[in-house]
Formats: structure tokens, C-alpha cells, sequence
């Protein structure tokens, strides 16, 4: 798409600082990682498709480009981890700014932020157990989705 910046990254219109790259495929630094008080907390990279996905990645992006971006993915992140070594390399997909489907992988370093990592405690210490009335009544809601989608050929 002509006024996509990831297209325009893809196509080398826009310099970025790229990680890895194949005919298919880029991977290049996120110019704006997370930041805590002015210091960059996750080094983070971006794995694109250089074709054109919108970014919701279980609705606009066909099966076999989505797992080929999850093996690029691992190849970035396991390089990740070697040079800059942080506790381990995340991965994210959420797209809500930039419609160009892309993994973003963080290197994370527990120091930056106690506790973020583990869902029992929350940043704040006063994360808050769900209810089994709430987890099944959730769960209960997907799996009647799941239902439909086969119905429908989705799944
Ligand atoms: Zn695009």
C-alpha cells in the first residue's frame, strides 16, 4: 500500500536500521522501544512481511505467512538474545497503531520492572485473581465460538 510506513520500510523508501532481511521478509529495529525515565527498558525489533497484511494477524494475514513470520521471529529473537542478553525475548502482536501485520519482539530485563513478568504479583503488587465464575463463564464463551467457527468452516 502507497501510504503504509511499513511498506515504504519494506521497500527501502524509508531507512531503517535492519536486523535481517530475505526476499519476503525484514526485521529492523523499533525507532520508539519502550522507554522508563528517558532510558530505552526493551530493545525491541520488528518482523514484517514485506507484502502488505493488515495487522490483525488472525483475521487479515493467510495461515502460511503467519507461521513463516513466527520462524523468522525465532531467528531474530534467539540472535536477540545472544547480543544483548536479556532475560528472554518476548514477542507481541497487536498492530493498533501501524496497519502492516508485524511481530515485535522485546529483549526484557527483569530490573526495569519487578514483578511486570509475573501475572500473580502485576506491576503494582495488586494484581487480582480472576473469579471461577468469571474464568468459566469466559471460557465458556470462546469454546462456543470455537463451536461456530468449525460450523463455519473458520477453524
Ligand atoms: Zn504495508
Amino acid at each position: 500500500m502507497s501510504d503504509c510506513l511499513f511498506c515504504k520500510i519494506a521497500n527501502h523508501e524509508i531507512k531503517s536500521y535492519k536486523v535481517y532481511e530475505t526476499k519476503e521478509f525484514l526485521a529492523f529495529m523499533d525507532i520508539f522501544p519502550p522507554t522508563f525515565n528517558g532510558k530505552i527498558t526493551m530493545p525491541t525489533v520488528l518482523v514484517i512481511p514485506k507484502k502488505h497484511y493488515g495487522s490483525n494477524a488472525f483475521e487479515d494475514v493467510p495461515e502460511k505467512v503467519y507461521l513463516k513470520s513466527f520462524k523468522v521471529a525465532r531467528k531474530v529473537a534467539k540472535a536477540m538474545q545472544r547480543a544483548l542478553k536479556p532475560m528472554r525475548v518476548c514477542l507481541m502482536i497487536e498492530g493498533t497503531e501501524i496497519n502492516h501485520f508485524h511481530i515485535k519482539l522485546y529483549a526484557i530485563y527483569k530490573e526495569f520492572y519487578p514483578n511486570y513478568l509475573s501475572s500473580m504479583k502485576g506491576p503494582n503488587n495488586e494484581a487480582t485473581q480472576a473469579s471461577n465464575k468469571w474464568l468459566r463463564e469466559t471460557a465458556k464463551k470462546i469454546k462456543e465460538a470455537m463451536k461456530e467457527l468449525r460450523k463455519e468452516k473458520e477453524l
